[in-house]
């Protein structure tokens, strides 16, 4: 009999679902990063196109191209909001049409670094959510320092209309209950691993089943043992790790329900489970 591979269809894949494949100045090429990731049993990745422009958008398109199991978002970072004029929407309206194009954004509100003001923060955050309505399409949301106002804009508009996830999710307990209550997914960051997170434990324990997601947000936010390098999708195993053990589950129970909850998430079928990558 074959020694099992521990990446064999018996054990569910990882799926890292938010990084920035295109904006990592990784000392090797984002094919070896990519290589690693595999190699780790994190086949799936979305990578995210909202950062500073659109050039970060049409690149995480480029690279979902390139890769069957990798796909994209797009959209604009909050901090960036000041870029989404009538151009640039219809840019993205029309980028976002493309299958490989999973999710808007990150979009959300960001009043920790209010590079942009927070009216136009809002406005833009309104605007993509209605791109997601419009294209049936997830919206992942960047919220920092702003539950209040992010989760009142989510009540008020597009409520039941669109299906959100709150990535890289740093806030309160309370902040998630109130989230998962508007349909958030909640996607636990490589933070959870560090001393000090905050309730972020608290909230990886408590998200419930269905809407649990995991991520690296790489490059940034390495987990540790990486802590304070640069962060990469291989390393989402550690952050894999740690919600495991706060949810008294075993890594590879951890694996198959948030990949299967990222690929629902996502519109994906659940059948690519079944099939080997090429
Ligand atoms: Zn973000
Ligand atoms: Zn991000």
């Amino acid at each position: 009999m074959a020694v099992s591979d521990p990446r064999s269809s018996a054990v569910t894949p990882f799926f890292d679902t938010h990084c920035h494949l295109d904006e990592g100045s990784w000392d090797d090429s984002v094919d070896e990063v990519i290589g690693r990731a595999r190699a780790a049993g994190v086949r799936f990745m979305v990578t995210i196109g909202g950062n500073d422009g659109l050039d970060y958008a049409r690149a995480a398109l480029k690279r979902a191209e390139t890769d069957p199991e990798i796909w994209a978002s797009v959209g604009i970072h909050p901090q960036h909001a000041t870029l989404l004029d009538d151009d640039a929407y219809e840019v993205l309206r029309e980028l976002a049409r493309h299958p490989k194009v999973v999710a808007i954004g990150e979009s959300g509100l960001d009043y920790y670094y209010e590079t942009a003001p927070r009216d136009v923060q809002q406005a833009a955050l309104r605007r993509f959510i209605d791109l997601a309505r419009e294209t049936g399409k997830p919206l992942i949301l960047h919220i920092r320092d702003a539950y209040d106002d992010c989760l009142a804009i989510l009540e008020s508009h597009g409520r039941g209309e669109i299906t959100p996830l709150v990535h890289c999710f740093t806030g309160t307990l309370d902040e998630c209950k109130r989230a998962v209550a508007l349909g958030c997914y909640i996607s636990i960051p490589g933070i959870v691993t560090y001393k000090k997170a905050g309730e972020i434990p608290d909230a990886a324990a408590w998200v419930p089943p269905g809407r649990l997601l995991i991520e690296t947000d790489a490059p940034w936010l390495a987990p540790m043992p990486y802590r304070g390098r640069k962060n990469e999708p291989a390393y989402v195993t550690f952050t894999a790790e740690k919600v495991a053990a706060l949810r008294g589950l075993s890594v590879a129970e951890l694996a198959d329900l948030t990949t299967r909850n990222a690929l629902r998430f996502y519109g994906l079928p659940a059948a690519l489970l079944g099939e080997r990558a090429a």
